[in-house]
């Protein structure tokens, strides 16, 4: 007998007969002899309307993030009622959880709390009685009892991190495609679906954009070394295992292509090349709570230098007064800002031992006439900056020319 954690993401609980699909699931799971823990999603679309009533009733300002994270929530709540009926209906006992019945502990960062710790004692106590437990993802409780979320996405962090804490022996992500593939299915056609990725080439992938997987959740796994199966919530093929490096049999120098659309760019002209500009404008960023991701400083002359960096487009309007304030007091020519922009990367672990990958990616840019706005590299991926408007193309021809490279 194992313990075995399910996620179902929005399209998987869309409706009712997908709801019922997901019962009958879990019933099988169950009558194989295991012990079940489910983690659902709100059905799909269900959060993005939550999200429009919060901005409508806040009247173009940013609504009050607390009240936020009560709104949003409801969508997960209404899922697990509704799987856990189905559950009973089909002869098996259930019992639903919201994230703060389960004991999923978060910090009080309102829209993207942290787990800080997932109590385990109520849901051993309700497996211990043969019950399959229908817990709520994407949302948790904070110290002073208020509902907290985790970020969009955050289903798939709820249930990794529950798996870690229970020492679960499979954790199955279930989603609307049947794995991870090298590139977005629905952007790339013939993308091809890998049978097994090491944890950090998903994590870069995360990170720049694959949202098949929130990235949280790929460091939750990684930590505990917990392998993740993502699968097909419509068929009972078998999806792609998120692993250790060495248990990947397979490495294709490129793994994957990805494309993040969520970033804006700032600009400050003739900056002093001075000690402590940098740390002049990143200082009050930072404070502000923005994550500025890339950042690139030119080679100074004439005493000056410009600086670019890439902020997420959410933080966009406040990131570009608050660089414009800085602007203003170290005098710099100008302080400008671009939300028209795409980060298009290329992952792969085999990189760390391949000369040529970032000659052949520019020279595919080259080809089709993209303009690289901004580099940069680590040691298993390269990111450029590009226009928005390119992406696709960008991120399609990168695909055709680059995943084949088969380590030799
Ligand atoms: P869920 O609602 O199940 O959490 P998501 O919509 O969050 O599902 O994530 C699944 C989607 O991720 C897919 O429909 C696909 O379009 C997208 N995706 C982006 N990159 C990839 C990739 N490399 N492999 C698979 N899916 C990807
Ligand atoms: N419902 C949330 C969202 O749409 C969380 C999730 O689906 O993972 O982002
Ligand atoms: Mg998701």
């Amino acid at each position: 007998m194992a313990l075995i954690v399910q996620k179902f993401g929005g399209t998987s609980v869309g409706d009712i007969e997908r709801i019922q699909n997901v019962a009958q699931r879990v019933a099988k799971t169950r009558e194989a002899g295991h012990d079940v823990v489910v983690c659902v999603s709100a059905m799909s679309g269900e959060t993005n309307q939550l999200v429009s009533l919060a901005e409508q009733i806040s009247g173009g300002h940013a609504p009050l993030a607390r009240e936020y994270d009560v709104l949003l929530s409801v969508g997960e709540q209404k899922t697990i009622a509704l799987l856990a009926m189905a559950i009973e209906q089909l002869g098996h006992s259930a019992r639903s959880f919201t994230g703060a019945q389960m004991g999923m502990r978060t910090n009080s960062d309102h829209t993207r709390a942290r787990i800080e710790q997932v109590d385990t004692l109520v849901l051993k106590e309700c497996l211990s009685e043969g019950t399959v437990c229908v817990i709520a993802g994407f949302q948790g409780v904070d110290p002073s009892g208020r509902i907290t979320t985790l970020g969009r996405g955050g289903s798939d962090t709820s249930a990794v991190a529950v798996a870690c804490a229970l020492d679960a022996d499979v954790c199955e992500i279930y989603t609307d495609v049947d794995g991870v593939y090298t590139a977005d299915p629905r952007v790339v056609e013939d993308a091809r679906k890998l049978s097994r990725i090491s944890f950090e080439e998903m994590l870069e992938l995360a990170s720049l954009g694959a949202k098949v997987l929130q990235i949280r959740s790929v460091k939750f796994a990684m930590r505990y070394g917990l392998r993740l199966h993502v699968r097909s919530s419509f068929s009972s093929d078998e999806g792609t295992w998120v692993v250790p490096e060495e248990d990947v049999v397979e490495q294709l120098v490129v793994s994957g292509v990805t494309c993040n659309s969520n970033e804006a760019q700032i600009r400050l002209q003739n900056v002093p090349d001075q000690p402590g500009i940098a740390a002049r404008v990143f200082t009050p960023l930072g404070d502000a709570g923005i994550v500025v991701d890339m950042i690139i400083q030119n080679y100074a002359s004439d005493g000056s230098t410009d600086m670019t960096f890439t902020v997420p487009r959410g933080d966009y309007a406040k990131a570009l007064s608050i660089a414009q304030e800085a602007g203003r007091e170290l005098e710099c020519e100008t302080v400008e800002g671009d939300d028209g922009i795409a980060k298009v990367s290329i992952v792969g672990l085999g990189m760390k031992d391949h000369a040529g990958v970032a000659t052949r990616m520019f020279k595919v840019l080259a080809r089709e006439s993209i303009n690289i706005q901004m580099i940069s590299t680590s040691e298993i991926k390269i990111s450029v900056v590009i226009a928005q408007k390119y992406a696709e193309l960008a991120v399609r021809a990168l695909h055709a020319e680059l995943i084949d490279v088969l380590d030799s």
